[in-house]
């Protein structure tokens, strides 16, 4: 298959919007299309040189849902290159989670027994200035061969504690079905795995690629969780929820991960918002909130995790648990995500705890155990 995943599969194919290979073309993909753009010289600058640090590309019905007077406007703000992204800092990591440490085969991690996350290709269908992985995106590149994967499945079929085959990259779903089918097929034939998981930003940035095809391209033995990545409420639109509703209708599991982003969605109105909407109008729950990570030139995007922390626990008292993602951060050198929500436990004396409510009140709860 050739590098240009995006162009390949049968036009025509949609779920009733804009055909995606339209909406994909008429989009930006390379620094040239930002001409089309109304962009401050700042930004058009910026972006000449960012894009030699992570590539440029957003489909054309993304960049529709941007408010172009807003120069904060939350989506701008994640596609967008900004100067400051080019501004590293002493400690920021080119793989900050240390995805390539854990990597006994190309196109593989393996950093916890029983789930390993595979990557079919290394691009996408949007390149968000604040992913972790730009630095593989840019330096890797590659796009799905069967041949590139090969060597991934055998490990996994050799390490039967593993029953979870993660879907990551790149965007999985940026590919045609038919590879899609090729590495179901493939992944199911494993007997001792049980899940695929999908992690995508397809149904956010190019809701019209989702498609009774491409569902079915992914239906067999597996249970199926699709992990979405909205990261603000105004990038939940009929497209974004037909898309949804297809996912679900397949009977695939629908979770979401945000990226918390200072001046994106750094506001507890804001993530309220996308939180409800996600679980209430689409039927995805929130899985994670994640801490920004040190990704290089991300400063400018990261908030503390103190002021996170005060996020999440208002979070928590205005929305049901269903609504509610665990906030966590995933650690430099493997270290792997670690919940880091706000403790209510305020003192503990033996078995006699202080434990503060929602009503912002102190109260005691005392351990009662039989011994045995
Ligand atoms: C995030 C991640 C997973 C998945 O973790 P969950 O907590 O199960 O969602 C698996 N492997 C690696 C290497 C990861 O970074
Ligand atoms: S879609 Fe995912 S992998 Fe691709 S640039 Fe965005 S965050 Fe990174």
């Amino acid at each position: 298959m050739s590098e240009r995943d995006m162009s390949m599969g049968s036009p025509g194919k949609t779920n009733g919007t804009v055909p995606w290979q339209d909406d994909c073309r008429d989009g930006v993909r390379n620094v040239r299309d930002l001409d089309r753009l109304p962009l401050s010289p700042q930004e058009r600058a910026a972006a000449e040189a960012a894009a030699a640090i992570h590539k440029i590309r957003a489909p054309k019905s993304y960049l529709d849902l941007i408010d172009w007077d807003n120069a904060a406007d939350p989506i701008r703000l994640q596609v967008i290159p900004s100067p400051e992204e080019l501004e590293f800092d002493e400690g920021e990591l080119v793989d900050p989670i240390a995805d390539h440490a854990f990597s006994p085969i190309p196109r593989l991690t393996h950093r916890h027994a029983d789930r390993v996350l595979l990557y079919p290709t290394y691009q996408c269908a949007v390149y968000c200035r604040f992913c972790f992985r730009k630095e593989s995106l840019t330096s890797i590149g590659r796009g799905y061969s069967r041949e590139a994967l090969e060597a991934a499945f055998a490990y996994i079929e050799s390490h039967p504690e593993i029953r979870e085959v993660i879907l990551t990259g790149g965007d999985p779903l940026s590919l045609p079905d038919k590879a899609l089918a090729e590495i179901r097929a493939r992944v199911e034939a494993i007997e001792h795995v049980r899940l695929l998981r999908i992690h995508t930003r397809v149904p956010v940035v190019l809701p019209s690629r989702v498609t009774d095809e491409m569902v079915a391209a992914l239906q067999g033995r597996l249970m199926v969780t699709v992990v979405t990545h909205f990261n603000h409420a105004r990038e939940i639109t009929p497209a974004t929820e037909q898309a949804c509703r297809i996912l679900r209708h397949a009977g695939f599991v629908l979770l979401n991960q945000t990226v918390l982003l200072k001046g994106v969605n750094d506001t507890v109105d804001v993530l309220e918002e996308l939180c409800r909407e996600l679980m209430y109008r689409l039927g995805v729950k929130p899985y994670y909130l994640h801490h920004g990570d040190l990704a290089r030139g991300m400063a400018h995007r990261r908030t503390t995790i103190a002021d996170g922390q005060a996020l999440v626990r208002e979070l928590r008292a205005r929305l049901s648990g269903i609504c509610n993602p665990v906030y966590v951060l995933d650690l430099p050198e493997g270290g792997g995500k670690v919940p880091i929500n706000p403790s209510y436990a305020e003192a503990q004396d033996g078995s006699t705890w202080q434990f503060r409510g929602h009503d912002g009140k102190l109260r005691t709860y005392a351990e009662i155990v039989r011994e045995p």
